[in-house]
Order: C-alpha cells, then sequence, then structure tokens
C-alpha cells in the first residue's frame, strides 16, 4: 500500500466560473479503521452538478462548504482493511467518502455492490444516484403515459439518457435537448429517443416546435434557463414538471424567467425534488433497471477521467458541457 492518502480540498468559494485555483490538492496520513470500521481504497469518484452548490455559502437543503474542507462526493472502492465482519477485504463498496484515495467508513455508511451484476462504476451513474433520479422524477413526478410526449434537457448526460430511455419504454415519444450534433445523434441513433434537438443551434425552438407537434406533456428540467423558456411555451394542458436541476445557473448567472403564465394557462404541475430525500425509492429502481441493462433496454455512457488530481478539471469541464457522459475519475484500478 501506498504511504500517503490524497485529497482534494476546496481552498476558496468560487466566484462566478468555478477555477482550478478554487481547489487544493494535498497528501494526509492514511487513517486507521477504528473497531466498527473498514478501510476503503477508492477505484471512482463522482463528479456530479451538485458540487459547486456545495460551494456557495448559502442556506440550501445541504450544508456547504468552508475553505480548506474537503470536497464530498460518491465514490466506489474495495475493502483493503477490515474489522467489520460482514465486510471482507476485497468487498467491493459505494459511499459518500469524498474526492480522496483512502478512506474509513462504518457498515451503515456503505453499499455492498455485486461486480456481477454490472461494472462496478454503474453504481455512481445509471444504477446509483442519477439513475435512480431520472426514474424517481419521471415515474413519481412525470407520471407519463403511453402516447404523451416526454421532454428532457441534458439528454445525453447521467440523469438525461435514462429519463429518455424510460419513457421510450413506457410508450411515449421522447424527445431529447442537448448541446451539439455529436451528443444529438447519440441521443436519438444510440439511445433511441424519437429526437434531439441542439440547443446551440440558431433555429433551436423553431426545431423544438417541429420535434413536439402534439406539444409536451411531461417535461423533466435539468438545465433551466432559456432552455426551459422554450419548452414552457410548447406544454400542453395539465402537463407535469419535474423540476431537477437548473445547470445553466449553477456558476451564479442570474437569469429572468418570463414564462409563469404557461404554467396558469396549461394547469401545469411543476415539482423540485431532492433525490436524497427519497432513499426508499432507490433499492426498487435500481433492481429494475439492472434488468433492463441485462435485456439491452437501457445503456449507459461514462466520461472517465484519470487521477484525482486532475478531478477539478474534469469537474469544471462538467459544469460547461464537455463531459459526454456519466463523468467519472479513476483514482486508482478495479484489482491490485
Ligand atoms: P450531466 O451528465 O447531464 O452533465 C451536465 C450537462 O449539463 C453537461 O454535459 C451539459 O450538456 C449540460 N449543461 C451544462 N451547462 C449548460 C447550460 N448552460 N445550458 C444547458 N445545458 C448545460 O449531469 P447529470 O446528469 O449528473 O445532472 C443533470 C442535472 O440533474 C443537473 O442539473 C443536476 O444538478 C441535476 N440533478 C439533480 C438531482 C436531484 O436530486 N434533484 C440529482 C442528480 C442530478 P450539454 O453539452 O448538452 O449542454
Amino acid at each position: 500500500m501506498p504511504g500517503k492518502n490524497i485529497q482534494v480540498l476546496m481552498k476558496q468559494h468560487p466566484q462566478g466560473w468555478v477555477k482550478e485555483e478554487d481547489f487544493e490538492v494535498v497528501e494526509r496520513e492514511i487513517p486507521k479503521p477504528g473497531p466498527d470500521q473498514v478501510l476503503v481504497r477508492n477505484i471512482y469518484l463522482s463528479l456530479d452538478p451538485y458540487m459547486r452548490g456545495r460551494m456557495d455559502p448559502v442556506r440550501s437543503y445541504a450544508a456547504h462548504l468552508n475553505p480548506g474542507d474537503m470536497m464530498g462526493g460518491g465514490t466506489v472502492g474495495q475493502v483493503i482493511e477490515s474489522n467489520v465482519a460482514s465486510l471482507p477485504v476485497g468487498t467491493y463498496v459505494n459511499g459518500m467518502l469524498g474526492w480522496q484515495a483512502y478512506a474509513t467508513a462504518r457498515a451503515d455508511e456503505l453499499r455492498v455492490l455485486d461486480p456481477k451484476i454490472a461494472p462496478i462504476s454503474t453504481a455512481l451513474g445509471v444504477l446509483g444516484m442519477p439513475g435512480c433520479t431520472a426514474h424517481y422524477g419521471l415515474m413519481e413526478i412525470g407520471q407519463p403515459k403511453p402516447g404523451e410526449t416526454v421532454v428532457v434537457s441534458a439528454a445525453s448526460g447521467a440523469v438525461g439518457s435514462v429519463v429518455g430511455q424510460i419513457a421510450k419504454m413506457k410508450g411515449c415519444r421522447a424527445v431529447g435537448i442537448a448541446g451539439g450534433k455529436a451528443k444529438c445523434d447519440y441521443v436519438v441513433n444510440e439511445l433511441g429517443f424519437d429526437a434531439c434537438i441542439d440547443y446551440k443551434a440558431s433555429d433551436f425552438k423553431e426545431r423544438f416546435k417541429a420535434a413536439t407537434p402534439d406539444r409536451v406533456d411531461v417535461y423533466f428540467e435539468n438545465v433551466g434557463g432559456e432552455v426551459m423558456e422554450v419548452v414552457f411555451a410548447r406544454l400542453n394542458a395539465f402537463a407535469r414538471i419535474a423540476l431537477c436541476g437548473i445547470i445553466s445557473q449553477y456558476n451564479g448567472q442570474p437569469y429572468a424567467f418570463t414564462g409563469m403564465r404557461h404554467l396558469l394557462v396549461n394547469r401545469a404541475k411543476l415539482q423540485g425534488f431532492i433525490i436524497s430525500e427519497h432513499m426508499s425509492y432507490w433499492p426498487g429502481a435500481i433492481a429494475e433497471m439492472a434488468g433492463w441493462i441485462k435485456q439491452g433496454k437501457l445503456k449507459y455512457r461514462e466520461d472517465i477521467a484519470d487521477g484525482l488530481q486532475n478531478a477539478p478539471q474534469a469537474f469544471i469541464g462538467l459544469l460547461s458541457g464537455k463531459n459526454f457522459g456519466k463523468q467519472l475519475v479513476r483514482i486508482g484500478p478495479e484489482t491490485v
């Protein structure tokens, strides 16, 4: 075992767009597991848009970071020392162990992974938080019915890609919105959406209108801003909107939304949600999605950066659409 742990800290609160200087990579001692703990060697770190919110000193649904705090985040790793009978050395586990190479944890802080069900990295994507977010937001809030039109923004990403594929399985028309031709082609040709419109194209509004001839019954919102404005203008009566994220505003860009009247005149229902408040939903959703992956009905894509020291750069890329699929960081090899 190497002698040191590596951690990535938030050095300072970002001002606007997050920069590499807002982070600091430090060496620490590898922690010793306590009597009811294991030592985990982290293999993959998940990078997620919500992490940007935690960097601002504002009130939110979770506590924010202070300068010098380690960046938090989901990880997949392997137990390398164990004082817990149910977690022998070699067990693969998923936990919120943060941006670091080694961590100690109790059994109740970890989910045991079976690498025979799916690659362990999927526990951070399609078979983890983003997948559950898609499943919950679409099924519980969107409540799609066969024949309806479901629209999802950030359609090629970890959450959006799952939303559209489930919508297709439920007999809906699935329309994605994504940045650029390569992402849109992938969404239609690989994931099987009916259409995907590039919101960066000058004729986005017209093309979106043409792709939603029966207007929009369910909107799964991931980005906010102008995209949300365009979709709201196409809502059907009694549309449902799952407000999952507004990534276009996470770096502090203000946006004055003008489309509230579309909610009113269409008697639409909008609900925000935070998936970590619905933990009892996860096991059923994960089991169902694992089955779909096995049957080839649910596809996923990962974008893996190498090395913890490159996590800040990959995170900055995620916030500006450089990632293509679920953004992960490989901290170490799957087996040693
Ligand atoms: P993605 O894998 O989709 O990556 C983020 C994507 O957002 C980028 O690739 C980019 O795609 C798009 N994006 C970035 N900036 C903008 C912008 N200014 N305008 C439009 N699109 C932009 O991330 P996730 O799937 O992990 O997350 C998607 C959303 O879901 C986020 O808003 C996130 O906060 C939210 N979320 C919410 C949860 C909850 O509990 N409510 C849980 C998990 C995620 P492109 O190139 O297409 O622009």
